[in-house]
């Protein structure tokens, strides 16, 4: 039977591109996504994926909504946490609301959805989590201290669940997209995007299908001995 991937924020961007290659890869997916309906329902229709509205930055409905998930599809063998926001400015701009809101969706999204899979995960002996990073939780970047803050964070909370879940089969990395052509870059004002391109050595943004397949390849029987490990994918942006 198709293992069973839950791809967080899953129904546009870089999560839609992740979907679609998990279900070419085989895997029953399910996409998650936040409040955009239209753009989930269109989703759904072109890919046959279906698409579930829930928070995961909310702790019990995350709980419940994957119970449901597995009750319907089957146990959830993988999990993508690409849900994510920005509410970016300067320190003395921004209000503890942007700050609170970054850090509940884009990282404790992380851990309400390990908190609702992981033990079955482990039960079972197999279990694929990836989160999805940025080039900005490792290098940091000006105006935006929650979502670097917060996407850092994930890449500490990968290293440690990763521990945890070594000895039980279950395989937690993360990938670190560097700019990527999807509505959250497109909302950089063109100079400041200009700017960034120009320090890409590749000379152009990513593509989310890029990220995707590497998501392809850590949810692989084959990526069983990578734990605890970071992809970069950023076009040579930042060598770390
Ligand atoms: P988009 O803004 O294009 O899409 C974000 C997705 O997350 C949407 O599906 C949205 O749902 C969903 N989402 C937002 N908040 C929540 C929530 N509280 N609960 C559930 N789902 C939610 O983002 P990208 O595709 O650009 O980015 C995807 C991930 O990659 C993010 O984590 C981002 O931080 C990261 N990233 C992106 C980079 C880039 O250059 N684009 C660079 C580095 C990292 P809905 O459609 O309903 O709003």
């Amino acid at each position: 039977m198709a293992r069973v991937a839950v791809v967080t924020g899953g129904t546009r961007g870089i999560g839609e591109a992740i979907s679609l290659v998990l279900q070419e890869q085989g895997f029953t997916v399910v996409a998650n996504y936040a409040g955009n309906v239209e753009k989930a329902k269109a989703f759904t229709e072109r890919t046959g994926i279906p698409a579930v509205r829930w928070d995961v930055g909310d702790h019990e409905t995350t709980f419940h909504n994957c119970v449901d998930i597995a009750a319907r599809f089957g146990p959830i063998d993988v999990v993508v946490n690409n849900a994510g926001v920005t509410r970016d400015g300067v320190l003395h701009k921004m209000s503890f609301d942007d700050w609170n809101e970054v850090m509940r969706i884009n990282l404790g999204g992380c851990f309400n959805m390990a908190k609702a899979t992981f033990p079955g995960m482990r039960d079972r002996g197999w279990g694929r989590i990836i989160n999805i990073g940025s080039i900005n939780g490792q290098a940091g970047q000006y105006g935006q201290v929650n979502y670097a803050a917060a996407k850092s964070g994930i890449h500490g909370f990968t290293k440690a669940l990763a521990q945890e879940g070594a000895k039980f089969g279950v395989t937690v990395n993360a990938i670190a997209p560097g700019y990527i052509d999807t509505d959250m870059v497109a909302a950089v004002p063109a100079p400041v995007l200009e700017k960034i391109v120009a320090k890409i050595p590749v000379g152009r943004l990513g593509h989310a299908e890029e990220i995707a397949r590497g998501v392809a390849f850590l949810a692989s029987e084959e990526a069983g001995f990578v734990t605890g490990s970071t992809m970069s994918i950023n076009g040579g942006q930042h060598m770390y």
